[in-house]
């Protein structure tokens, strides 16, 4: 990995640390710190994080090098663990921050984990949910999560989109 490159990762990691505690930019932050390591390890740098009652009780990032496993994403080692953590197959009082819009595979364990909230920081034009699915705002506009999420379930994107963003330019500058 090019040393500028690095550097200019740490830096947009470092530009958020000013954030006030318990917000979602904050939490946002800490699935950055997550991407980083993905970052660090020379894979694809996404994170995930999962909260409660505004405490982490789960964390992940992107293995799929490593693990030599297209299905090891940020969001599904997030989601493992928390419900390991819980003991529980459902969600329905947790939030997940993942650095990038989750795929359609992510999407589709988040819905059968029926979790409260979705916060994710960059949009994924290649491979994003999104790609797949028509846009609904009639949905959006009374409330009801977009398609293929769970209903209950509430998507909110773009929080510190620049830094998430920012890293996986990074990433693949470096690649080249
Ligand atoms: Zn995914």
């Amino acid at each position: 990995m090019d040393k500028w490159c690095t550097i200019k990762a740490a830096k947009y990691i470092w530009q958020a640390i000013a954030i006030p505690k318990m917000t979602q930019e904050y939490f946002m932050l800490q699935a950055l710190k997550e991407a980083k390591k993905a970052f660090d390890a020379g894979e694809v740098p996404v994170g995930a994080i999962i909260t409660m009652n505004e405490k982490i009780i789960s964390r992940g990032y992107n293995q799929v090098e490593r693990l030599k496993d297209p299905t090891a994403h940020a969001e599904i080692i997030a989601l493992t663990a928390a419900f390991n953590f819980l003991g529980s197959k459902y969600l329905p009082e947790a939030t997940i921050y993942i650095t990038l819009e989750p795929c359609l595979m992510c999407a589709g364990a988040l819905y059968w984990s029926k979790i409260n909230k979705v916060v994710y920081g960059a949009a994924d034009i290649k491979n994003g949910y999104k790609k797949y699915i028509a846009p609904a705002p009639e949905l959006e506009s009374i409330g009801i999560a977009p398609l293929p999420f769970h209903p209950k379930t509430t998507v909110i994107a773009n929080v510190l989109s620049e830094e998430c963003g920012g890293l996986i330019t990074a990433f693949f500058k470096a690649k080249r």
